[in-house]
């Protein structure tokens, strides 16, 4: 991807939308194509090859989808696989007949089978039953992947798609409930601090474990994927390590600076008890991570800080 190209980011107010668009810019790359949902609605078809047709557009990364954490998922389940099937078809679809030359799109390392072996391979894809709590989201993305290496086998058309682990950092969504565990902890540790709460209440048991990246970190991965890897083969992207939740949990609350208490809800579901991935192939290119989780949710602490979070 030369610098002067010109780049359509989806979903570029998204929290791994937005990461890729400032390693971008600072990349030097000038000619960036962005459209928020009241100008482009990627979920209508005909507005979406309209503005391909219209734009001539280079590269893709396709980073628009509908996401949230294991309650959201649960909540809006027909709203996650129709937003998803529908952004990211007309999306591929869409690049594929402008004569787009290249689209990177994000997989989750939700995807992989409930009780696949950890760390999990890419082959793992559709090795085994998934996770019931959020597979109306994975089966979308698997449809999506399938499509990329699809259109690449039938048309030629250059998609890659990429599976990154638990992504977080700043902009992304720190609500009690609906958000991933980690800016969901952030949140409800915060507003127990200030409001004096003897205890924060963690979902499950607290054993699963989860492999987090922080976004600028899945942002550099990307830009280098587009760079460098053209094939049908997903890869996964992610730092190789994982943390219980209990000890993610210990972490932001010290980050935090929350005294009391940590119960637990048992009533909450677990999910995958363990969301480890072999990014041997990744590392193998020699991309590494630059941010440790500790500086990683420091950073997202002072953003949300700065943006929204309650003093009194
Ligand atoms: P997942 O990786 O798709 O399961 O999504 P999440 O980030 O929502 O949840 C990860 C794990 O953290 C699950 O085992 C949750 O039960 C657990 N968890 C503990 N406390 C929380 C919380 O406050 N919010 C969320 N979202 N998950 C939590």
């Amino acid at each position: 991807m030369d610098r002067n190209s010109r780049i359509f980011v989806a979903g570029h107010r998204g929290l791994a939308g937005s990461a890729i668009l400032r390693r971008l810019a600072e990349a030097g790359c000038t000619d960036l194509v962005l459209r928020d949902r009241s100008q482009l609605d990627l979920t209508d078809q005909a507005a979406v090859r309209s503005f391909f047709d219209r734009e001539k557009i280079e590269y893709v990364f396709l980073a628009a989808a509908k996401v949230g954490g294991i309650l959201a998922n649960e909540r809006f389940s027909a709203d996650f696989i129709r937003d998803n099937l529908l952004i990211q078809t007309n999306v591929i679809d869409a690049a594929w007949r402008s004569g787009v030359k290249k689209l990177l799109f994000l997989g989750s390392s939700c995807l992989y089978p409930k009780f696949a072996e950890q760390p999990v391979k890419e082959e793992a894809l559709l090795t085994g039953a998934m996770e019931p709590s959020n597979k109306p989201y994975a089966i979308a993305k698997i449809a999506g992947i399938t499509m990329c290496q699809a259109y690449r086998r039938q048309y030629g058309f250059n998609a890659i798609s990429a599976m990154p682990s638990n992504l977080y950092g700043p902009g992304d969504h720190y609500e009690p409930e609906n958000s991933h565990v980690l800016p969901g902890l952030i949140r409800r540790f915060h507003d127990a601090r200030i409001d004096g709460q003897p205890s924060v209440t963690l979902w499950g048991t607290g054993t699963p474990r989860r492999e987090f990246l922080y976004i600028d970190d899945l942002a550099d991965a990307c830009l280098h994927l587009m760079d460098s890897y053209d094939g049908e083969d997903i890869i996964n992207v992610g730092p190789g390590e994982d943390i219980a939740i209990a000890d993610l949990a210990n972490l932001i609350r010290g980050t935090v600076g929350y005294e009391g208490a940590l119960t637990h809800d048992l009533s909450k579901p677990d999910g995958h008890p363990r969301k480890l991935m072999d990014v041997s192939r990744l590392f193998a290119t020699g991309w590494r991570p630059k941010v440790s989780l500790e500086e990683g949710v420091r950073r997202s602490y002072e953003w949300f800080l700065a943006n929204g979070a309650r003093t009194a």
